[in-house]
């Protein structure tokens, strides 16, 4: 869209501090501006007019938001809230969260992956993030930092409703940590095509070999992302326990059914609420028919 001769171009003060304390700082002076990443969520609140173009404290550049560090002891992860979703894939960090890589492989198009970061899923906390299933069945955790000290939340707490997040005046997401996982993981979406396009729902399967449990979460079929509890206890009896291999299928089915009746979904312009929950539940199965034919 070009402009033209006597549109009202706002102006916005943009800071680029080089370091966390000085973003902190900049947020405290001016509680009213807007954290700024890689701007693709932004800009589109901007351009639509559903945002004033308030000071902006811009943290793409602060080293202690960029870091990628894998800790193969501690079993963790730990992805700083500038990290990009290119950045993240081509590091070493996304072999060891394989379905978080496959979220990330699956958002809009190289330029957005190229800009987006994590940081920005997470704060603008769209129930259809893609991000954010695979990092609830992997139970990350949010660090957040303000000038008052670092708290880190639980990510299923973190999130506290469509586009809410539990992120207080003054606060900046600085990373997120997620543990490594032995056993298997895979995330699936469903989307009216097959790129730049927000999921109709989508979900993550995390199967912990260690602890014997199965994490089922699901994105853009209720506020929030969902766990489906009694579909996770259908899947760790038969990942776990001792049913015979002639009743896979029907627990294959039960799983199905009890993943669509924890959903909530809406009907809106991307899809309606009764083929969110039949597609969330047929993906949650396949998901979990993968994980028995391809867990170590
Ligand atoms: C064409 C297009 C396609 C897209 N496709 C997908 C998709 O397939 N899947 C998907 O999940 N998303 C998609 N998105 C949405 C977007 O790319 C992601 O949500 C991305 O992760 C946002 O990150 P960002 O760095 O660009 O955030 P920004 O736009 O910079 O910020 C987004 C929000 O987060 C806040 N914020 C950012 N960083 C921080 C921080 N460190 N601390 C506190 N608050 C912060 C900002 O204030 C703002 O409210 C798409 C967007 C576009 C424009």
């Amino acid at each position: 869209m070009g402009w033209d001769a006597g549109d009202i171009v706002a102006t916005m003060s943009v800071t680029s501090p080089d370091s966390l304390d000085a973003a902190l700082a900049a947020l405290a002076d001016n509680p009213a501006a807007h954290v700024l990443a890689g701007g693709t969520d932004m800009m589109v609140e901007l351009n639509f007019g559903r945002r004033s173009p308030a000071p902006v404290v811009s943290v793409g550049r602060i080293p202690e938001l960029r870091g990628i560090d894998v800790d193969r002891s501690a079993r963790f992860v730990r992805l700083g809230a500038a990290v990009t979703f290119s950045e993240f894939l081509a590091s070493e960090a996304a072999s060891q969260a394989p379905a978080l890589a496959q979220a990330a492989r699956t958002v809009g198009s190289l330029q957005i992956r190229n800009a987006g970061t994590f940081g920005g899923n997470l704060a603008t906390c769209s129930p259809a993030g893609d991000t954010l299933p695979v990092l609830v069945a992997l139970s990350a955790t949010v660090e957040l930092a303000s000038r008052d000290g670092r708290r880190r939340v639980p990510v299923e707490e973190f999130m506290v409703g469509p586009k809410r997040s539990a992120l207080k005046p003054g606060e900046i997401v600085a990373g997120v940590t997620v543990p490594i996982i032995d056993g298997w993981q895979g995330f699936a979406t469903v989307g009216t095509r097959n790129a730049m396009v927000i999921a109709v729902c989508n979900a993550a399967l995390v199967v912990d070999r260690h602890d014997r449990s199965v994490r089922l979460a699901m994105g853009s079929v209720g506020p929030t992302i969902l766990r489906a509890p009694e579909a996770e206890s259908v899947a760790a009896r038969m990942l776990f326990g001792a049913e015979p291999t002639s009743a896979r299928a029907d627990l294959l089915v039960e799983f199905e059914r009890r993943a669509s009746a924890a959903v909530s979904p809406i009907d809106d312009q991307r899809s309606t609420a009764d083929y969110r929950r039949h597609a969330v539940g047929v993906i949650a199965r396949r998901l979990l028919d993968r994980a028995s034919r391809e867990m170590p």
